[in-house]
């Protein structure tokens, strides 16, 4: 007997005939002898539908009651996942956040788990009792409703398996694992039979969706035993393990694991920035007090008379707000012009292969330019190269370096 956490996506909940199938796969592990705690995403299309309702309400409303309205989604899937189960006859009971509870900061919105009680639930289990527990939501110290940031189900699911040291957890979606990349674009993606948390933590924060970045950082830090596979098909998905683990013909073989877009970005660039000591500090910092994410930064050479621009990227969200921080420091900063352009996308790629092999950014930059695709900015980590281009490229781009790395799947439909 395993204990294990099986999550489903919102695609894998989006109406009865949906939340059907995917109750029959968790009546298959119960059936097997195993203890099952199952995650849910709301419906697919709900969390958007929610959202949308609280920015018609009011454009700066309260992030408390935000919490309160989006979560509700997967209340709904949980309540119907205990009923159906039921109804084929297997022992099934709904745990709210609240309920458990999964204990989180009181960052509304984007609230990050503290950790959860466990006691109720195990109980659940041990009486051998399916546990459907809405994913996204928790519960601040002072009793309010918290939700987890978008995707965030992927993140409860590892929260709870970590809490109630389950076996596994097995994230269902409606893809058949985690690919070379996004399969929707790239048709011949290929899937991965195994990917490092390193690389799925760089996949992910750089835009492959298929997993919150949140979850797998703390699979990587809770080891917990994480998979990614269909709710659709019955076929292997992609384990997500230790670099030990992933056997050495993986890596050395491989150049670049994966590659990933986003279009979140906006690029924003100061002209005539007097190029003396300070005055880049005198930039950021006020976006770092008001907690903006500052990612690719280039700064020129400073022309004849002393003077250079910058350009940085940030969420497109933020722009309104970077905009008008800038302009209040303009005279300490002595700027000439302020400007941004929300029509780029970051292209990165990601491999632990990158560590012991060079060439790899010449690569990626040859295979652009023969294209025409003009890169705006760069960034490098150990295992990942991002740069920013128009956004109008991007998934040519992707589909261009998808071949120039030899990731393509020769035998799938092109
Ligand atoms: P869920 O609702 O199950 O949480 P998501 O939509 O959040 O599903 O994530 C799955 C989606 O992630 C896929 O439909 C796919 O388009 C996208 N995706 C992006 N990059 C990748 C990748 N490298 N491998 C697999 N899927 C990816
Ligand atoms: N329903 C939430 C969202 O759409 C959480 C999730 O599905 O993971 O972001
Ligand atoms: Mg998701």
């Amino acid at each position: 007997m395993a204990r294990i956490v099986m999550k489903f996506g919102g695609t894998s909940m989006a109406g009865l005939e949906r939340i059907r199938a995917s109750a029959a796969r968790v009546k298959r592990e119960v059936d097997a002898g195993n203890q099952v705690a199952v995650v849910v995403s709301a419906m697919a299309g709900e969390t958007d539908r929610l959202v949308n309702f609280c920015r018609e309400a009011s454009p700066l409303h309260d992030n408390s009651e935000y919490d309160v309205v989006v979560s509700s989604g997967e209340q709904v899937t949980a309540g119907l996942l205990a009923i159906v189960l039921q109804s084929m006859g297997v022992a099934a009971r709904s745990w709210l956040g609240w309920q458990l509870p999964l204990h989180t900061s009181a960052t509304h919105s984007a609230a990050r788990i503290r950790g959860m009680d466990t006691d109720g639930i195990a109980e659940t289990l041990d009486s051998g009792v399916v546990a459907t527990i809405p994913g996204f939501q928790g519960l601040t110290e002072g009793g309010r409703i918290t939700t987890l940031g978008r995707g965030g189900s992927d993140t409860s699911a590892v929260a709870v398996a970590a809490a109630l040291k389950a076996d596994r957890c097995d994230i269902y979606t409606d893809v058949d694992g985690v690919y070379t990349t996004d399969p929707r674009i790239v048709p011949r993606a290929r899937k991965l039979e195994k990917i490092t948390f390193e690389e799925m933590l760089e996949l992910a924060s750089v835009g492959a969706k298929v997993l919150q970045t949140r979850s797998v950082e703390l699979a990587m830090k809770q080891h917990v035993k994480l998979r990614v596979l269909s709710s659709f098909r019955d076929v292997p998905g992609t384990d997500i393990v230790a670099e030990e683990e992933i056997g050495e013909h993986f890596v050395e073989d491989q150049l670049i694991t994966g590659i990933a877009y986003n279009r979140a970005e906006a690029e924003v660039t100061l002209t005539r920035v007097a190029d003396k000591p300070g005055s880049v500090a005198a930039i950021f910092k006020p976006l770092a007090a008001n907690e903006v994410n500052v990612d690719m930064i280039i700064q020129n050479i400073a022309d004849a008379d002393g003077r250079t621009d910058v350009t940085f990227t940030v969420p497109r969200t933020e722009v309104p707000r970077v905009m008008d921080m800038l302009a209040a420091v303009q005279d300490e900063i002595g700027y000439e012009s302020a400007s941004y352009n929300d029509r780029v996308a970051k292209l990165s790629v990601v491999g632990v292969g990158m560590k012991s092999h060079t060439g790899v950014a010449a690569t990626m930059f040859t295979a652009l330019g023969e294209r025409g695709i003009n890169i705006d900015s760069i960034t490098t980590s150990e295992i990942k190269i991002s740069v920013l281009i128009a956004e109008e490229y991007v998934e040519l781009a992707v589909r261009v370096l998808h071949s120039a790395y030899g990731l393509d799947d020769e035998e799938a439909a092109a």
